[in-house]
């Protein structure tokens, strides 16, 4: 579904990703992990075409689209759930999900909404709620519901997990867990990586701008090497 194929990527003349192949088909859960500094932001930031790579491929559904602006490549059935979250903090949680309905008609984003709320009830309760006044996890999961409102076809989340308390964290990978269900392929980075490589079908471990293992979620949690530098040992 979404391939990058020795993806090079540069903020001026330092180069951040040196040669990165990542492959993501339709219906995984494929969780990328590193640590801080590694490029995990860079690498989803050159999906969606800012920076764009400065060579390599990069490939969804068939379509090379390297080259597209962000606009385009966000209208080609990615949606992106940017680290931080950002939710529109003075918007009411109903005000954002139309926000993330932008190109929809009326009836769609009506049906987006309503498709939203049966995956969260915790959002119904808050629907006229000031997005800012919620927990991180509530906003985490607006951010999610939003990306949700462009009927995505891959979705993809940068440290969902990041600020929040252990029993949040677990309810959002429930939920991450569900748009697999729903049809919906998940390109995750995270530094979480226990939980992350838990959930993912399959892994990579990205280690100052290269790929240095790639598995299955499972083979990479009984792994030595990443039990020591990511899982505590
Ligand atoms: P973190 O988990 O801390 O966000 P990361 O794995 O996502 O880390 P990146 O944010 O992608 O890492 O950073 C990779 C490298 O690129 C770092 O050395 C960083 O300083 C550099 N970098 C990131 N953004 C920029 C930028 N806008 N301009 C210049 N250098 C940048």
């Amino acid at each position: 579904m979404l391939l990058l194929e020795d993806v090079h990527t540069h903020y001026g003349k330092i180069e951040a990703l040196h040669g990165v192949t990542v492959e993501v088909k339709q219906g995984e859960i494929v969780s990328l992990i590193g640590a801080n500094g590694a490029g995990k932001t860079t690498l989803l930031m050159t999906v969606c075409g800012n920076p764009q790579a400065s060579s390599g491929r990069i490939v969804l559904e068939g379509r090379d689209i390297t080259r597209l602006p962000t606009s385009d490549i966000m209208r080609s059935g990615i949606a992106i759930v940017p680290e931080g979250r950002r939710v529109f903090s003075g918007l009411t949680v109903e005000e954002n999900l139309h926000m993330g309905g932008f190109f929809n008609t009326k009836s769609e984003i009506r049906k987006g909404i309503e498709h939203v709320y049966e995956l969260f009830p915790r959002l119904k309760e808050r629907e006229h709620q000031r997005a800012g006044t919620m927990s991180g996890g509530e906003q985490q999961m607006l951010a999610i519901g939003r990306a949700l409102m462009s009927k995505p076809r891959m979705m993809i989340l940068d440290e969902p997990s990041l600020g929040l308390a252990p029993l949040v964290i677990k309810q959002i990978f429930e939920i991450i867990g569900q748009l697999r269900e729903e049809g919906i392929t998940v390109f995750l980075v995270e530094q979480n990586a226990h939980q992350a490589l838990r959930l993912a079908d399959r892994g990579y471990v990205l280690e100052t701008g290269r790929i240095r293992l790639q598995d299955t979620g499972e083979n990479l949690l009984a792994n030595p090497d990443v039990q020591n530098a990511y899982l505590g040992g």
